[in-house]
């Protein structure tokens, strides 16, 4: 069920303490932890600490939510001294969505292409 844990889900597990990550904040409703494989000097990921499958689930089910995550984002790019990021809900397998668990990619540090790739 949307929002309740799920036993094979990876995010879920960094949420519990059961798979280790550098952390970088938490708050009561979200996780924010460095990107495993960073894309920029910068590549937090932000989660709900709740399960929902992708941005669109998470706005749906939980919009609070949905805006706790974004609102950390920014703050993520407050404490990495960026003056300007890029948030990234990849959505969906052709966009290279990976993880099935909401999650904002905050990118910075760097120059930001536009359009992206
Ligand atoms: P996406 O491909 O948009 O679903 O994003 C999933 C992200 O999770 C990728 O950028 C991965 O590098 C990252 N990732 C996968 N496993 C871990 C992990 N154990 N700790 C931190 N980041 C991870
Ligand atoms: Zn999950």
């Amino acid at each position: 069920m949307t929002g309740e844990p799920q036993d094979d889900c990876l995010f879920c597990k960094i949420v519990a303490g059961q798979i280790p990550a550098t952390i970088v904040r938490e708050t009561d409703t979200t996780v924010a932890f460095r990107d495993i494989n960073p894309q920029a000097p910068t590549h937090v990921l932000v989660i709900p600490k709740a399960h929902h499958v992708d941005a669109a689930a998470l706005a749906t089910a939980a919009p609070e939510l949905a805006a706790d995550v974004l609102r950390e984002t920014q703050v993520i790019a407050d404490e990495e001294k960026l003056d300007s990021y890029r948030i990234v809900f990849n959505t969906g397998s052709g966009a290279g969505q990976t993880v099935w668990h909401a999650h904002a990619h905050v990118l910075g540090g760097r120059g930001l292409q536009w359009p992206p790739g």
